[in-house]
């Protein structure tokens, strides 16, 4: 096993994998910006590092920083969490040139899946189902692109390859539109991404958001943990996750998962990671892979009883899955809140000192955060502060459960969006379940 890892990240995610580093009896390493020193995880990592100033791009993200702080420490292996530099490949590479043991995919697979056309096309080789659209980047041909749009039928999305975080993205409803749309969106990716390469997909006017969490090891196993709906998104941020997806059945799902874990064996997929996909109407549409550890991990541990991050690990160590297909048994229905310091009309971010924070308890209920009284959020990264999660035998006492600690729990002295939450626990669409991506955006009253 790991003898020692560095945890490249922060917040409750740093938290999360201390814990199980932990358990597995790993030593850690917390590195951390300047404005972090208060960090729960930093305070119970065995060492610290501080590797930069409060600014991301000098610290979570400062590639050499971290990788020394690897090198004073001893350390074996390093966790990138999620966000930062976890689906960066070229940071992927310098800890393996380095001599370490990235806790991910290997960067050539972090490439391949970073690009969204090289991975449709993977994908689709997979046989993944994936969104009618125009198998390859477009090019300058102005006749073959109307054609090509033409024929995969109004409305169409236009994206960037190069592509991320909702980003370099545009809905074409029209042929009139068409040419200036692959324009605007080419020279925006050019500015964003670096890179002006674009594709056409069908545009699925009312789907639901559906992905699939996999695990593969290094000696040819991989297998699906089955699904979870996200489909409650403001602005294509998740706010509320669940598992498993409402109204799916276990055939679909088996041959879905399956698909995408063959997938895994077909790329030499190495670790935890995420397929995304749109359903609408009974379909499945693969859109992306997400090659990292997911915020809403603990949905699927809650209904698989699996401890994800130790399987990362563990993995990574290259050991075999502990767990076969047949092993994984889907059992009750998990929901997450994200807790966000945020007003809850505005979505401002509201950073400052929690006065107070008492977390809810009782069975079934999980509190991912880093939180305690008298911490002060800081005004630099994400308004993210923690995770509620519960879990029950069904959907309906699962959100019974979410209703009875969303009003126990306290975080005073800061906004948070938990009043937001309250409402959307009694909202009688959400309650009946599978709704689609754009029912929260038009209930906030947004579209
Ligand atoms: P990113 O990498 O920027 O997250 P994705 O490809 O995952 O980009 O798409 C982000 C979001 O954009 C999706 O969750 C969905 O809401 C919307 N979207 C993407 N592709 C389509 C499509 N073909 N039809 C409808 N909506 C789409």
């Amino acid at each position: 096993m790991l003898s020692k890892i560095v945890i490249a990240n922060r917040g409750e995610i740093a938290l999360r994998i201390l814990r199980a580093c932990r358990e597995m009896g790993i030593s850690t390493v917390a590195v951390h910006s300047s404005a972090d020193r208060d960090l729960k995880h930093v305070r119970l990592a065995d060492e610290s590092v501080c590797i930069g100033p409060p600014q991301s791009a000098q610290s979570y993200l400062n590639i050499p920083a971290v990788i020394s702080a690897a090198e004073v420490t001893d350390a074996v292996g390093i966790h990138p969490g999620y966000g930062f530099l976890s689906e960066n490949a070229d940071f992927a590479e310098q800890v393996e040139k380095s001599g370490f043991i990235f806790i991910g995919p290997s960067p050539k697979t972090i490439r391949l899946m970073g690009d969204k056309v090289s991975a449709i096309a993977a994908m689709q080789e997979a046989g993944v189902p994936c969104v009618p659209g125009s198998d390859g980047v477009l090019d300058d041909n102005i006749d073959r692109n109307i054609q090509l749009a033409h024929d995969i039928g109004y409305p169409i999305i236009i994206k960037a390859t190069g592509g991320g975080g909702g980003r370099g993205m545009r809905v074409v409803r029209s042929e009139a539109a068409l040419l200036n749309a692959i324009s605007l969106t080419r020279s925006e990716a050019d500015a964003a991404f670096g890179n002006d390469q674009v594709y056409l997909e069908k545009y699925l006017e009312n789907p639901r958001h559906i992905e699939f969490q996999v695990l593969a090891d290094t000696h040819g196993h991989a297998i699906h943990l089955g699904e979870r709906d996200c489909s409650m998104q403001r602005r294509h941020q998740k706010m509320i996750e669940e598992a498993p997806a409402p109204g799916l059945s276990k055939a679909l799902r088996n041959k879905i998962g399956e698909r995408c874990a063959q997938a895994c064996i077909n790329i030499g997929y190495r670790g935890a990671g995420t397929f995304e996909f749109l359903y609408e109407d009974g379909e499945f549409y693969f859109i992306e892979m997400n090659t990292r550890l997911q915020v809403e991990h603990p949905v699927t541990e809650f209904i698989t009883g699996i401890d994800i991050v130790r399987e990362q690990i563990r993995i990574a160590a290259g050991e075999t899955l502990a767990y076969k297909q047949k092993d994984i048994h889907i059992k009750g229905h998990a929901i997450e809140c994200r807790i966000n310091a945020e007003d809850p009309d505005s979505f401002l971010p509201s950073p400052g000192v929690i006065s107070r924070f008492h977390a809810p308890g009782g069975p079934g209920v999980r509190v991912d955060t880093h939180i305690y009284s008298g911490y002060r959020v800081p005004p630099y990264y994400d308004s993210m502060i923690g995770k509620l999660i519960t879990y029950s035998n069904t959907r309906q006492s699962t959100i019974s459960r979410m209703k009875m600690a969303l009003h126990e729990i306290i975080i005073d002295g800061i906004k948070t969006n938990i009043p937001l939450h309250k409402t959307l626990m009694t909202d009688a669409t959400f309650e009946e379940g599978g709704s689609n991506i754009h029912y929260l955006e038009k209930k906030l009253g947004m579209c």
